[in-house]
């Protein structure tokens, strides 16, 4: 088909263009700026090419840029993904003039549905109806007034331009109506370049339907049945699925009938999507907008349809026919995605920053992971917060769903907060079996969401995992007798170096004092000298900074856990098995012994002292009573949890 592909995009959707392409026997080139230098499209790429600053406006937003890296590198076909450049007109145009191909629709496709004004002008022409309100050229403040008083609040206006969730206002009385059109205005402007805008009634349980279409350069249309991307925030998608669940039939025949009415009515000539809004329990669909791209929930239709839809796209940019017929394409079994974004639910949905330092992609039958990440990878403020996409598809929505849960359980994204925990908590809410629509957070979670509070059990394998860094630090530490310990494994009874007294401060809250002791059945954390039971399905563990990051049960925790140390630095002693015994709070050497079989001590007299990491760590008696048996003499070398001093407790 193509010699070579330049993909025009970053993040997880430029990794999943790049696999489609070398499975085709392309040449693959990535572009990048300089906070991508180390990104995961780059390294999978067979090669890449600076373009700019981190600043997608100065690099991954300039046309001019990336024709030049394609012209530079030979590059066959532009592929733009979405977002960024993937329905820019110039763009389109330029590789045009420029003897390259452009994995999209012709710029005459782009332009016809570049703005929404004109692409509800064209459906209603062709009689696929809009939301009613306002689609008019007239512009003027008193003209858009008029209108929105006559269709009725609350009213959404937007921007013409508009994409991505951003440019839109709802305005709930006509009082407010002129300050938000003026705000609105300015908006759309600084955002987009345009400041038009057009007005539409507010749909109060707004159903988001969109049927996926593929047309050829050869003037046929087909659609690939439609997806449901209700499940919303910020007026962006977060959860999607396919076929659209709860559809009356003849309410789907609708929407695709349409959708295919107006591809065919344009000549469209590439993968596109239709989107609608669906008044829950109506049976009108309203046509929102055309995606002249591919989509981000792309492989939910991939999973149903078992086409490849990046390389339909690139063949039918070759120029070669559909490959199918509208009825061969068959629909089997239900798909769900999950969008994973770098943003805190707890907290508006606010993107977070850092660096991922652990990752693990789950796997199993019927799911899919296209991420963008890897460990390693740094989250920067540049771009959105879509780090990887979770796809589950199965026989019936039932069974993806329970798929969908147990990937989320699998999944390890830790060293950048994310929303995993909160997906969690859609996937298993009462309510994702009924109808969706966009107000599903806002109901589901009507008090907002925060996770559930830690078990004890959780704070227990917390303690543990810091007790267990500590104990690594030590061994990792390249001095005098510790590089002796050798075949010291974190983790194992033996080798556990912490009976040791950790204070964990879960979210910030109160802190909270846990033991961890190694004993004969394993190591165990208890609090009040009382065992703590183990939390369940916990997926990975990553100590840094003194805070513990893990997963349990599809939920990320990152919570503060410090061993704790007195005056001198070092750590506490733990409380032993039994309050008579005294055990190695690290893996050490004896430095001192101070007593001796038969001797008298207190509560608090120091028994022995332990040398780790050139500190001295005194140990002492917790009970008062008779030394009955000391275990190791100075100078031997002892493993974390050893137990080094017996004592035989006062009568009484
Ligand atoms: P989809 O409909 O494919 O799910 P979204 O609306 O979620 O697409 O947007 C996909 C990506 O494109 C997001 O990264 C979004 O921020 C970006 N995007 C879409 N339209 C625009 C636009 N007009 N301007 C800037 N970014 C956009
Ligand atoms: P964008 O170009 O940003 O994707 P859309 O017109 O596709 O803009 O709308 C994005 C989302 O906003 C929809 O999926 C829907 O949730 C919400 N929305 C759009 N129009 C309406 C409306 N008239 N009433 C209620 N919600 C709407
Ligand atoms: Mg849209």
């Amino acid at each position: 088909m193509f010699e070579s592909v330049l993909i025009a995009n970053r993040g997880e959707i430029a990794c999943r263009i790049i696999r489609t392409c070398r499975r085709l026997g392309m040449r693959t080139i990535a572009v990048y700026s300089a906070a991508d230098t180390a990104a995961l499209h780059v390294e999978m790429a067979d090669e890449s090419h600076p373009i700019g600053p981190a600043e997608a406006a100065n690099s991954y937003l300039r046309p001019e840029l990336i024709i030049a890296a394609a012209l530079a590198h030979r590059a066959s076909a532009i592929h733009p993904g979405y977002g960024f450049l993937s329905e820019r007109v110039e763009l389109a145009a330029l590789c045009e003039a420029n003897g390259i191909v452009w994995v999209g629709p012709s710029p005459r496709c782009i332009a016809a549905m570049g703005s929404k004004i004109e692409a509800k002008r064209l459906a209603a022409s062709h009689g696929v109806p809009s939301v009613p309100g306002y689609h008019g050229e007239d512009q003027s403040p008193e003209r858009l007034r008029a209108e929105a008083d006559a269709v009725g609040y609350p009213i959404l206006i937007k921007a013409s331009a508009g994409g991505g969730g951003r440019g839109m206002r709802r305005v709930d009385a006509p009082g407010r109506f002129s300050e938000e059109l003026a705000t609105a205005k300015a908006e759309a402007m600084a955002a987009f370049g345009d400041d038009r805008v057009l007005l539409e009634r507010l749909i109060t349980r707004p159903r988001h339907l969109e049927v996926q279409l593929a047309g050829d350069k050869h003037g046929r249309v087909i659609h690939l049945f439609e997806r449901d991307c209700s499940i919303q925030r910020n007026y962006q998608k977060l959860v999607e699925e396919a076929p659209a669940p709860h559809l009356p039939d003849e309410v789907r025949r609708k929407l695709l009938d349409s959708a295919v009415r107006l591809g065919s009515a344009i000549g469209y000539d590439s993968l596109g999507t239709a989107e609608f809004i669906l008044e829950a329990g109506d049976s009108e669909p309203y046509f929102l907008e055309m995606n002249t791209r591919l989509q981000v929930e792309h492989p939910v239709t991939e999973a149903i349809t078992g086409l490849d839809l990046v390389e339909l796209q690139l063949r039918i940019a070759a120029g070669e026919a559909l490959p199918i017929q509208q009825d061969e394409v068959v629909a089997r079994g239900a798909a769900i995605e999950l969008r994973i974004n770098a943003e805190d639910p707890a907290a508006g949905f606010r993107p977070q920053l850092g660096s991922v330092s652990r990752y693990a992609a789950p796997e199993g039958p019927g799911l899919r992971v296209d991420s963008g990440v890897r460990e390693g990878s740094e989250v920067t403020p540049y771009y959105d917060s879509l780090l990887l996409k979770l796809i589950a598809h199965a026989p019936t929505r039932e069974a993806a769903v329970a798929r969908l849960d147990a990937g989320l359980r699998q999944l390890v994204v830790l060293g950048v907060g994310t929303n995993q925990g909160f997906l969690r908590d859609v996937v298993r809410h009462p309510a994702f079996d009924d109808v969706l629509t966009t107000r599903f957070i806002a109901e589901a979670f009507p008090d907002g969401w925060s996770p559930t509070p830690p078990s004890d059990g959780l704070l227990g394998a917390v303690a543990i995992a810091a007790a267990r860094h500590a104990a690594a630090a030590i061994e990792a530490a390249p001095l005098g007798p510790w590089g002796m310990l050798t075949g010291f494994r974190v983790g194992t009874r033996a080798g556990l170096s912490a009976a040791c007294r950790v204070q964990v401060r879960p979210g910030g809250g109160k802190p909270v004092v846990i033991d961890v002791v190694a004993g004969p059945d394993g190591v165990r954390a208890r609090r009040d000298g009382t065992d703590l039971s183990a939390p369940g399905a916990l997926a990975a563990v990553h100590v840094a900074d003194g805070t513990v990051y893990l997963v349990e049960d599809g939920v990320p925790w990152a919570i503060a856990a410090v061993p704790l140390v007195d005056a001198l630095g070092q750590p506490a002693a733990a409380a032993a098995d039994s309050a008579t015994d005294v055990l190695a709070a690290t893996p050490g050497m004896i430095a001192q012994v101070l007593v001796e079989v038969g001797q008298a001590v207190q509560p608090g007299d120091v028994v022995i002292v332990l040398e780790a990491m050139k500190l001295m760590l005194s140990l002492p008696a917790k009970a008062g009573g008779r030394i009955r048996a000391v275990h190791g003499a100075v100078g031997q070398i002892v493993t974390g949890g050893a137990l080094l001093v017996e004592i035989e407790p006062d009568a009484g």
